[in-house]
């Protein structure tokens, strides 16, 4: 329902995304994405990651996803798979995919060029809501922040789509998509539309992602 054909595969099938689903909002992400015209699918083991294009690693607890990965022999199979296909990480899932993480330092996949600060803003503001200037087109956007980390550098290849005071809060680098705020909980489908979009070009096998 209400499915357009530009987030078809070259197949005619809708592309399908996969949320992992150890912990935190997984099911918001899992509506946002049908609401953006792809077949979500919950991922809770590694075998499930062969039958899907691509992931969004959902917000929630960082730490507490690391543990279940690990009790599941799930971060190798994981890394690999953020690594050579399209990932959307929101929060938590953003430190899960940067290349180094602060406050406390953990471990994370370091497949996407930015080094992380954990609890930032919850320092001040447990959590709030702003909308804020994007490149994203259609105007400003609206982001929830809950505990949210605060993107502090990004490599040369990273692009930085939005902004909270002056760190950027919604960042592309290539086929990985990562944002420091809760787009899944927002009306505005924008940041899911442009992860379909990009899993749609990237295709369903996934030769590698796209250059530039
Ligand atoms: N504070 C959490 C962490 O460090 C992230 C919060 C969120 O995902 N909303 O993992």
């Amino acid at each position: 329902m209400g499915r357009s054909r530009v987030n078809e595969q070259s197949n005619g099938e809708p592309s399908r995304i996969g949320v992992l689903a150890i912990q935190g909002d997984y099911a918001a992400h899992a509506l946002a994405l049908t609401e953006a015209g792809a077949e979500p699918r919950e991922i809770r083991n590694p075998e499930e990651l062969d039958a899907i294009d691509a992931l969004v690693l959902p917000g929630g607890e960082s730490t507490t996803m690391l543990k279940f990965l690990d009790k599941r022999n799930f971060f190798e199979a994981l890394r690999e798979f953020c690594a050579r296909k399209p990932v959307l990480g929101t929060c938590a899932g953003t430190i899960l995919l940067a290349r180094k993480v602060l406050n406390p330092a953990q471990r994370s996949l370091g497949v996407l060029d930015a080094v992380v600060e954990r609890n930032f803003y919850g320092r001040q503001i447990d959590s709030s809501i702003e909308t804020s200037e994007t490149s994203l087109p259609g105007g400003p956007l609206e982001m929830v922040f809950i505990r949210a980390p605060r993107i502090m550098e990004i490599g040369q290849q990273v692009e930085a789509l939005a902004f909270r005071q002056g760190n950027p809060t919604l960042i592309r680098q290539g086929a990985i998509m990562a944002a420091t705020f809760h787009p899944e909980l927002s009306p505005d489908r924008r940041v899911h539309r442009m992860f379909v979009q990009i899993v749609t070009g990237f295709g369903p096998h996934g030769s590698g992602p796209p250059t530039g």
